[in-house]
């Protein structure tokens, strides 16, 4: 019987592959750690308020103006797009004890970035609707994956309930990202050395990274000419931006430039208070009539971050796909934005990725016949 290709991931990049495996007429099979699909993407509302909107703790945007496959993506699966609010003054915190500074930005400073309406979430139901059921399969945690002499492929996975399952593949198409990947997956035989090199010198993007969301009854700072975007030399929040939903409440959203081990040490009652003083320092006294407050520390998330995440990165990673292996070409592609070298890190490199990986499937089998 044909094996199906096992996709581990069902974040974007996983979901993507499978649907367009599954449009070709190729049997696949997707094995998910978590209890939802989306990976990184996560889009949430206050439970107390989910009246207030859906607000994205991972991914909020998308660049039509360099981004080809995200876009194109969007316009087919007709999903509702917005462009992020940028009108009005941006605020500067240099300096601890100082009033923050307001500047008006050039228009050419201002990059077009896209939001999706319903949050991120929105794109990756749309994807998952185009895959036909039964193949994504959720709490489903891969422990290995195995290559015997005669060529077949297994892979090992622990379910929801403790026990072990395991599934032959025709393929593996690895859509986790690589420092997940090279430390929580056993291969037998092991992958090579460069390769694994290679893995870990990918940190999966934003894995160090915590975003926190404050939900207002409406966008107040735009009433005094603001954008709510904010850069800050203090913190705990590094970058602040306008999140809100296109109409009703409002909500500003920050990346931390606290380091995830300060997080860490701190524990998030601490983080979450430091985070809503620096509003109210900036914003005002409104600021502190919070309706909600969201939070999500990636570096402490075991499908995303591994131990080295807690280490800030300096630059930008070097992504893209890992050195070939005699052994394992065959049998193993790698998708997840990481192995995108153009777009690496972005949706748009999980997508292009997702693509790259399906076609090398494809080639393999028409080299078969
Ligand atoms: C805070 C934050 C903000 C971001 N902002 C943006 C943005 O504005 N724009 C943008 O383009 N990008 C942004 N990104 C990056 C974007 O989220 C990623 O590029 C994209 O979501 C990666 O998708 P992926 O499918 O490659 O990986 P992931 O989404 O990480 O999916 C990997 C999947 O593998 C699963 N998995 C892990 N281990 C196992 C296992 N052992 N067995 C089975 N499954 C496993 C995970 O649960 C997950 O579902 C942001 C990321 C974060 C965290």
């Amino acid at each position: 019987m044909n094996k199906p290709v096992v996709i581990i991931g069902a974040g974007l990049s996983g979901l993507r592959a499978a649907s367009l495996l599954a449009a070709k007429g190729i049997k696949c099979q997707v094995l998910e750690a978590r209890d939802r699909v989306g990976g990184r993407v996560l889009s949430r509302s206050d439970p107390a308020r989910p009246d207030l909107g859906t607000f994205d703790l991972g991914p909020t945007w998308f660049w039509p103006q360099y981004e080809r496959s995200i876009t194109s993506l969007v316009h087919e699966l007709n999903v509702k797009t917005f462009a992020q609010y940028t009108k009005g003054a941006m605020l500067s915190e240099r300096f601890a004890g100082r009033v923050p500074e307001r500047f008006m930005l050039s228009e050419s400073a201002v990059e077009t970035s896209m939001r999706i309406e319903g949050g991120m979430q929105s794109l990756i139901e749309a994807v998952a609707d185009t895959i036909p059921p039964g193949i994504v399969e959720l709490n489903t945690h891969v422990t290995a994956v195995r290559l015997d002499e005669a060529g077949a492929v297994t892979v090992e996975a622990e379910g929801a309930d403790g026990q072990m399952k395991t599934v032959s593949a025709g393929a593996v198409i690895l859509a986790l990202p690589p420092r997940v990947a090279a430390r929580h997956l056993a291969f037998s035989p092991s992958l090579p050395t460069e390769m694994i090199a290679d893995l870990l010198s990918k940190p999966a993007w934003m894995a160090g990274q915590a975003k926190v969301v404050a939900v207002y009854d409406r966008p107040f700072w735009r009433e005094s000419g603001l954008s709510g975007f904010a850069a800050s030399w203090v913190g705990p929040l590094q970058e602040i931006h306008d999140a809100s939903p296109q109409t009703g409440a409002g909500a500003l959203f920050g990346f931390f430039g606290m380091p995830a081990e300060t997080r860490r040490d701190l524990g998030e009652e601490q983080v979450l208070k430091l985070a809503s003083e620096q509003l109210s320092r900036l914003f005002g006294t409104p600021a502190e009539n919070m309706q909600a407050l969201l939070y999500k520390d990636w570096a402490t998330d075991a499908e995303t971050a591994v131990e080295e995440d807690l280490e800030p990165l300096r630059d930008f990673p070097v992504y893209g796909r890992p050195p070939a292996s005699d052994v394992w070409k065959k049998k193993l592609l790698f998708a997840g934005t990481e192995a995108d070298a153009q777009s690496g890190g972005h949706l748009e490199g999980a997508l292009l990725a997702a693509e790259q990986a399906v076609f090398e499937v494809t080639r393999k089998k028409e080299e078969k016949r």
